[in-house]
């Protein structure tokens, strides 16, 4: 998505790490405008697939994910970081390593949200090692939902989620994917 490529060009930030700072329009401020575009293509992507609702985690999943359910006229889903008590009776879990924070999460989503009606579009700002997509695909499990696939803002296309999600057999779709970080430059992989 050429918009996307060339927002990532004007204001996105390499740290070490391999981490791409992209607070201007995604992970802080918030571009409506871009994320609107960002969910038309996730729509027009997906739209052969008959999607009965999207799931993201929050924080930074859910602008790109609502205004895709907006476009497709969807609910929108996210999963939880807070532990969920032992008292919750009734959520789906998973256990998410978080590539940025270096710290595992317990994920959940309540029962009443996801069952095995419905087809399922996962959605995510950023791929780098899969963990939170593979989570978000085991509350799928769980829920015994059918899933249509994953629709990803911003791939880091040499880090290793992309094969997991593919070995998985799941439809797979970034809207910008990154060769490569070279001297603090993004590299898109060449189409
Ligand atoms: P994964 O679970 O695929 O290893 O990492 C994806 C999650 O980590 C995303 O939900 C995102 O919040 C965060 N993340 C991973 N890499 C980056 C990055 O380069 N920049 C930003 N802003 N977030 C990232």
């Amino acid at each position: 998505m050429k918009l996307l490529e060339e927002r990532i060009r004007q204001d996105g930030v390499v740290l070490p790490g391999n981490v791409l700072k992209v607070n201007q329009f995604l992970n802080h401020q918030i571009d409506p405008q871009l994320m609107y575009e960002i969910g038309q293509e996730f729509a027009r992507l997906f739209k052969e697939s008959p999607i009965t609702k999207i799931l993201t985690v929050e924080a930074s999943g859910i602008a790109p994910a609502i205004m895709a359910g907006l476009v497709m006229n969807v609910p929108v889903v996210f999963a939880r970081k807070k532990k969920p008590s032992t008292l919750d009776a009734g959520v789906y879990t998973a256990e998410v390593y978080s590539y940025t924070k270096k710290v595992t999460n317990t994920i959940s989503v309540d029962q009443k949200f996801l069952s095995a009606k419905d087809n399922v579009l996962v959605i995510d700002d950023f791929l780098a090692n899969g963990q939170a997509v593979q989570g978000l695909l085991e509350i799928c499990r769980q829920a015994q939902a059918e899933v249509s696939g994953v629709g990803i803002v911003v791939e880091k296309s040499f880090q290793k989620g992309v094969s997991l999600i593919k070995e998985s057999g799941v439809r797979l779709e970034s809207l910008a994917r990154i060769a490569s970080f070279e001297n603090g430059e993004v590299r898109f992989v060449e189409e």
